[in-house]
């Protein structure tokens, strides 16, 4: 399939702003928690996290976790599975969960669960964009960076078939064939 170039739908300095925003909220609700463990979900949230990690004011810590996702293409089954749970001991840690987008809900709900089982002292989300129309379950995300239209978003660590990630604002593309 042929794609069009990205056409942009958030700029750089829209990100920039509101990642700016959110690091500030986040420092001051984590205030006298002690550190805070931040959980980036691979491989689409890696841009997203180390910009928001460097703006927090609070101590933290960075985990990884990674689900099976869409593979190449970008038809959702619902069907989440666990790739790569984190590593280290989260028991009585505050959990920042750090997504790149949430669609119909299906991923972040699943990774709550996965993370709830290790026993936090919390567990709280923070995503950059969110699909409202697409959502499919409920779930609740603390910390939100834009809500945008149904469409296939690349750039700011989000792919297309593992393009584009590298892209600096958030950009649609569409099929032209
Ligand atoms: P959900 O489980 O919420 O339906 O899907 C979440 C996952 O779907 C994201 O982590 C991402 O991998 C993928 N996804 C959904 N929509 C998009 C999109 O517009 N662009 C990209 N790059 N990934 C998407």
């Amino acid at each position: 399939m042929t794609l069009s170039d990205p056409e942009v739908l958030i700029s750089e300095a829209d990100i920039q702003k509101r990642v700016r925003e959110l690091a500030s909220k986040i420092s001051k609700d984590y205030e006298n928690c002690g550190e805070v463990v931040m959980v980036g979900v691979l491989k689409g949230s890696f841009i997203f996290l180390a910009d928001l990690s460097r703006q927090l004011t609070i101590p933290r810590v960075i985990e990884f976790i990674a689900v099976s996702s869409y593979g190449s293409g970008s038809r959702s089954s619902g069907a989440v599975r666990l790739v790569m749970d984190v590593r280290g001991n989260i028991e009585g840690k505050h959990v920042l969960i750090i997504e790149d987008i949430v669609d119909t809900g299906h991923t972040l709900n699943y990774l709550i669960g996965i993370l709830e089982s290790h026993g936090p002292a919390s567990v709280k989300t923070c995503a950059l964009v969110r699909k409202a129309e697409r959502a499919e379950v409920d779930v609740d995300i603390d910390y939100l960076g834009f809500d945008i239209p149904d469409k296939w978003v690349v750039g700011y660590g989000l792919d297309y078939a593992e393009e584009n990630r590298t892209l600096p604002y958030i950009g649609t593309i569409t099929p032209l064939d």
